[in-house]
């Protein structure tokens, strides 16, 4: 196990933004992450589990204890009634995990194709995209128990999914390091068309289109709305959507409609969110005062997608904690709602 010290974190994050971290492990398999929780330990540090970076927020005073990235990899494939199994290492990418089941005709992650992170964060908020959730096909996850010392295969029951969360992000956060994740696939399945933008994009074809198709589909959509890390467009050095899509009891969904009139808007309605009563955070922000594009110093809103903060170059975590605050606030005071962030904010 290499240890370093006093390693730069926001080059290994996709908003780039935070300081250093005082002890750096990259752990390729259990023995490191058993080595790197016995080193944290030991030296009474605290201790922050690192994947791709894509759904973080580090401080500007960086991380001062161990950061435990896990590089665990390898994929390895078999069968089981009619299914195809993946047994991935956390630290692989996903989106070339989704490009592999693709290429292998299996049907189940396909609309996830684009999504920035490795594999062994996905079970962490729930990944999902375009309809579908990593839940729909997460069979178990494989983690290191901090409270117990030993490995655990979590069944996907037991993950406690829902949406954009799990036991890994809400009742038991910090306690599992996950090693290896479990995917129950399609052979030949068709892919999920559930979306109204990939309806759209598909609309006028004959028969269905094939996974690879709808693959590429979602990678051009996604690039559209600065959705994909794409090297050279600006709009894509974030976090991704920083707002989850608020849930609504009805009376906080009357509230709305009625400060809704008053403004001469009508609250929107997609059939996939309003199914679980969910509102489009995007248009909350769009109709508080912020264009896409809305610029704060070296922060914004991507000229592309109303629901994420970029850097738009050297900014530092507290200009970005700044922007969060102004949206959140001018959001509560126009609509009355409270928006939640999505990614995880890390050593502040
Ligand atoms: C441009 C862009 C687009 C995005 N689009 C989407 C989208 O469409 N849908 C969506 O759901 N998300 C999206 N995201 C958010 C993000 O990509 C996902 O949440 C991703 O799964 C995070 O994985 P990661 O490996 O980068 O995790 P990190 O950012 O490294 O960590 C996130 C959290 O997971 C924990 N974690 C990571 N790995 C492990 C592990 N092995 N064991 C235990 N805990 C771990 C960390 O401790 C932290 O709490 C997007 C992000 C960006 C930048």
């Amino acid at each position: 196990m290499n240890i370093e010290e006093n390693v730069p974190l926001a080059p290994l994050t996709t908003l780039g933004v935070g300081g250093r971290a005082r002890f750096f492990v990259n752990a390729r398999d259990l023995p490191e992450v058993e080595e790197g929780v016995a080193f944290a330990r030991a030296q009474k540090l605290p201790l922050f589990v690192l994947g791709g970076g894509s759904n973080i927020v580090v401080s500007d005073s960086g991380w001062n204890g161990l950061v435990l990235q896990i590089g665990v990899t390898g994929i390895e494939e078999s069968e089981r009634e009619g299914k195809a199994l993946f047994d991935v290492g956390a630290g692989v990418d996903w989106d070339r995990f989704v490009a592999h089941c693709v290429s292998r005709g299996c049907a189940g992650v396909e609309c996830m194709s684009g999504i920035p992170g490795s594999v062994g964060g996905t079970p962490v908020q729930n990944v999902g995209a375009y309809g579908q959730e990593v839940s729909e096909t997460i069979v178990s996850v494989l983690a290191y128990d901090l409270a117990e010392n030993q490995v655990r295969e979590l069944r996907a029951a037991e993950c406690g999914f829902k949406y954009r969360a799990s036991i890994f992000n809400a009742g038991q956060r910090g306690r599992y390091i996950i090693l290896r994740v479990s995917y129950a696939l399609d052979p030949g399945g068709k892919p999920a068309l559930r979306y109204a933008d990939l309806q759209k994009y598909f609309a006028g074809r004959d028969g269905t289109p094939s996974g690879a198709e709808v693959r590429d589909a979602v990678r051009k959509i996604r690039a559209s709305k600065g959705m994909l890390i794409t090297p050279g467009d600006p709009d894509s050095r974030s976090a991704g959507s920083f707002f989850k899509n608020p849930v609504l009891s009805e009376s906080q969904y009357a509230e709305l409609v009625r400060r809704a009139a008053e403004k001469d808007l009508q609250v929107p309605s997609y059939p996939a969110l309003s199914l679980h009563r969910k509102l489009s955070a995007a248009w909350l922000v769009e109709n508080s005062g912020f264009k896409k594009g809305y610029t704060r110093g070296n922060t914004g809103i991507s000229s592309k997608h109303a629901l994420a903060i970029v850097n738009r170059g050297g900014a530092t975590a507290a200009a970005i904690i700044a922007l969060k605050n102004e949206i959140q606030e001018r959001v509560e005071r126009a609509w009355g709602i409270c928006l939640e962030p999505e990614p995880l904010f890390v050593g502040f």
